[in-house]
């Protein structure tokens, strides 16, 4: 049987290794955040953003940043449907209440004009996910928000090297947040990162992710508030330090599996990610959608994937598809885009004739 196809996994070099081998060695006492500092700094000149905090999960990022906007029971927050619950869990852990809106056939990411009509006098938030590494529009976003006095905050956890304007993903609304989960464009392991510009927001949020304790307290184990324990550890935070300096060369893998899929796959009925004029995309997840109308199964393409030894992964569901949430058949596109949509594989050392074998797959479904 051929190699087996993951869909992703993470690329680890000597750097990672030597920085993690150092860091379990040496990282303690008074090192005991030194990789975590240069991490944060290093993410910070990468993105071009002013304040970033590592923490140990984009949820609990995403956590602490509504928090810190003042998020709390019977608000709503505005965001797109299709989308992982990772981005709408931590709404409701703070009592408020999840709003979903349709998505675009084109970038699959919130409706604006979707989001416009969702606005309550509840509404407290809205947040743009950069779904695949796809731009939400975010202009037209920032707008609104503008006009009804609400923040945009951008959930980036898939948009490591995506940018709009030539700014990156992620610095452009209220905070953003990023993950560096296993499978994401780079990784320590499990770890994620609050971003933001404003000072006084990186303070509150520094607050809560120290147990509630202000940073210019003095007295030990004095807490101001009720915070939260999101951090990431020193030896996470070594591994991240070898990624940041490798990250121009990780975005430039995903970006190379992308186009080798788009150029082979051209002709076929079916839309890949777009990166129309002024962005960037990082491409973390190379996706088909079949277009409209034309006979396709994704089970025959998962199958036929199973049967190659390559994973298959299904695009995501809508959110108020889950027993948790109302179910609102009435957003067509977000209900329309699943059945036709699936994500292929993309990792930095993806060979071509490992994407050939892809292909023939997604080429065989769709010309049965
Ligand atoms: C992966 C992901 C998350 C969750 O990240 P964790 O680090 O696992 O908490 C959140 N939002 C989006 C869009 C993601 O892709």
């Amino acid at each position: 049987m051929s190699s087996r196809v993951y869909y992703t996994k993470p690329s680890i070099t000597e750097l990672e290794v030597s920085y993690a081998t150092d860091a379990v060695r040496h990282g303690w006492g008074d090192q005991c955040y030194a990789y975590i500092t240069r991490f944060e700094q290093g993410f910070a000149a990468h993105l071009g953003a002013k304040h970033v905090i590592a923490t140990s999960s984009c949820t609990g990022a995403m956590h602490m940043g509504l928090a810190a906007l003042g998020v709390g029971p019977g608000d709503e927050v505005i965001l797109g449907n299709t989308n992982w619950i990772a981005s709408a869990a931590p709404i409701t852990y703070l009592g408020a209440k999840p709003v979903f809106v349709d998505v675009l056939p084109d970038t699959w990411c919130l409706d604006p004009a979707q989001v416009e009509a969702a606005i309550t006098p509840r509404t407290k938030a809205i947040i743009a996910v950069h779904l695949y590494g796809n731009l939400a529009d975010m202009d037209a976003l920032l707008a609104i928000g503008q006009r009804h006095g609400l923040p945009v905050v951008e959930d980036a956890a898939e948009a490591i090297g995506s940018q709009w304007r030539g700014r990156s993903a992620g610095t452009l609304g209220a905070f953003g947040t990023f993950s560096f989960h296993g499978t994401k464009t780079m990784t320590t392991g499990e770890g994620g990162a609050f971003v933001c510009n404003d000072d006084s927001l990186y303070e509150k949020v520094l607050t809560l992710s120290n147990h509630g304790r202000d940073r210019s307290q003095r007295k030990q184990f004095w807490s101001d508030v009720v915070g939260f324990k999101y951090k990431m550890s020193n030896v996470q935070a070594a591994i991240g330090c070898a990624q940041v300096e490798r990250i121009g060369d990780l975005i430039a893998g995903k970006r190379r599996i992308f186009a080798y899929y788009q150029e082979r796959l051209q002709g076929l009925p079916l839309r890949m990610n777009p990166e129309p004029a002024g962005t960037v995309n990082g491409f973390w997840m190379p996706s088909i959608v079949v277009d409209e109308g034309v006979p396709f199964d994704r089970e025959d393409l998962l199958q036929r994937f199973q049967a190659e030894n390559i994973d298959g992964r299904v695009f995501f569901w809508p959110l108020t598809m889950l027993p948790m949430f109302e179910d609102q058949p009435e957003h067509t596109v977000a209900y329309g885009l699943w059945p036709r949509a699936v994500n292929l594989p993309a990792y930095h050392d993806l060979s071509d004739a490992d994407m050939d074998r892809v292909i023939a797959c997604v080429r065989a479904s769709l010309q049965r």
